[in-house]
């Protein structure tokens, strides 16, 4: 039952005037609703969060009013400082990127409001992106530098760990928690940040025409991730695992977070090369030369990968929601001998400059030879792990000297030849 009241009470609190100090009382017109000072600047305060979480930009130091946004030119010449090759998925990436953030940047400041009177209705889509391409191509470090960029909070998933709920494995809601941790618990900066989903080829359907019961690993999860990637207001446990009906949840905004997601997509050439035979049999008058052509492309993975339709998607087993989630869509090439030289010594942070600078800090002068980084090249090409394969190969060639080169005295030079990559002979320390 409600509590009976004095007149001259708070009508929210129940404090009686003179009862706290410095707080005074503003009389309504009925009797006992009066409100005290106190419990008006609290009401504000309430207010204030509510609406700021609505339109952070208006908030007071929204993560949105502090965005800097580059144009597409910046952002792909900012990314060619660390990623060889790739032109065409630095460019397409470079354009959603920006536009993701421009498009956020209008919406909560304002600036949308000037467009003329036939646009302003119209609502922009998410730009989330799909890079196909070969394991160690730089799908991860293109996600990770374009983050690292724009200052905003960056997580990487797997897909082939997630499961639908309900299902051992993790609740695709706790990609959103590693974000959330990523922006140092701040929700704010989490509902702006970009996801990397690494994988997404392994939760394929196994068919096209795979029955409706869903099998835990493939069709269920894309249905699951289907809602996070459109934008949704997601309930996460802030200690991650199972949900739990007692347990308070984070309600993260999906609808500014840019999804990216990456998979190597193995055999997705021969649906393209497919579908492309398909479409030339029998029609036309240059039917035989175009059936030619693509019987030509039959080795060019790299080429069939770039003319990948979503049509191929579905074939390949994603489901046709989940692609229409993800409109941006780009391949990464395979890294050649030539590119993964260029790997080796050109990007910002490239690996022949992080061994010279932890040997500098030895007193060693590192240098490799042309034809010793040739050699790391083509033993990173029989491994066909990209250019992830080559950190391995510089660890085990850097072992020897990062062990006793700690314990030299003086200034030595230690030079690394296409010999000592091959093992024909070590690598040796001689004074500077
Ligand atoms: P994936 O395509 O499998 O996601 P990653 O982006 O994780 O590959 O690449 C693995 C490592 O290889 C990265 O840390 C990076 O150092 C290097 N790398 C891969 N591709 C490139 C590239 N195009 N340019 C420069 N470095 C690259």
């Amino acid at each position: 039952m409600a509590k009976s009241r004095d007149k001259h009470t708070c009508a929210f609190c129940g404090a009686e005037p003179g009862q706290k100090k410095g707080v005074f009382f503003i009389p309504s017109m009925y009797d006992g609703l009066d409100i005290c000072s106190e419990c008006v600047c609290k009401g504000y305060e309430i207010i204030s969060d509510v609406q700021g979480r609505k339109n952070p930009a208006k908030g007071k130091n929204s993560p949105i009013a502090d965005l800097n946004v580059p144009s597409p030119q910046k952002i792909k010449a900012e990314l060619d400082r660390f990623v060889i090759g790739q032109e065409q998925a630095k460019k397409v990436l470079s354009v959603a990127v920006h536009n993701h953030y421009a498009r956020l940047k209008a919406k909560f400041s304002g600036a949308d409001a000037d467009l003329p009177e036939e646009l302003a209705d119209v609502e922009l889509d998410k730009s989330n992106v799909l890079l196909l391409g070969p394991t160690g191509s730089g799908k991860t470090l293109l996600a990770q530098t374009l983050a690292k960029m724009l200052d905003v909070p960056f997580a990487i998933t797997d897909a082939t760990t997630l499961t639908e709920a309900g299902y051992v494995g993790e609740d695709v809601e706790n990609i959103l928690l590693r974000l959330y941790q990523a922006a140092d618990n701040d929700l704010e900066r989490t509902q702006i940040g970009i996801i990397y989903i690494d994988e997404l080829d392994k939760i394929s359907r196994k068919g096209e025409n795979a029955s409706i019961t869903r099998d835990v690993s493939g069709e269920g999860v894309q249905q699951a991730l289907l809602k996070i990637l459109e934008g949704t207001v997601a309930n996460v446990p802030p200690q991650g695992g199972r949900k739990h009906p007692n347990q308070e949840f984070l309600h993260i905004d999906t609808s500014n977070i840019l999804f990216i997601c990456g998979g190597a997509f193995v055999g997705l050439d021969k649906v393209v090369k497919r579908r492309r035979g398909r479409r030339v049999l029998g029609f036309g008058d240059n039917a035989g030369a175009e059936k030619k052509a693509v019987e030509e492309d039959t080795d060019n993975v790299g080429k069939l990968f770039s003319e990948c339709e979503p049509e191929d998607l579905v074939h390949f087993g994603l489901i046709p929601e989940l692609i229409g989630r993800l409109p941006v869509l780009t391949a990464l090439e395979p890294l050649d001998k030539a590119a993964l030289v260029r790997v080796l010594q050109e990007p910002k942070n490239a690996l022949v400059k992080q061994y010279r600078r932890l040997m500098a800090m030895e007193n060693v002068d590192l240098q490799f030879t042309a034809e010793a980084l040739e050699e790391l090249a083509d033993r990173a090409v029989q491994r066909g792990t990209g250019a992830r394969g080559l950190r391995a190969l510089m660890e085990k060639l850097m072992l020897d000297i990062m062990f006793t080169a700690p314990d030299r005295k003086g200034k030595t030079r230690c030079t690394i030849t296409a010999e000592v990559v091959r093992g024909e002979s070590g690598p040796v320390l001689e004074r500077a």
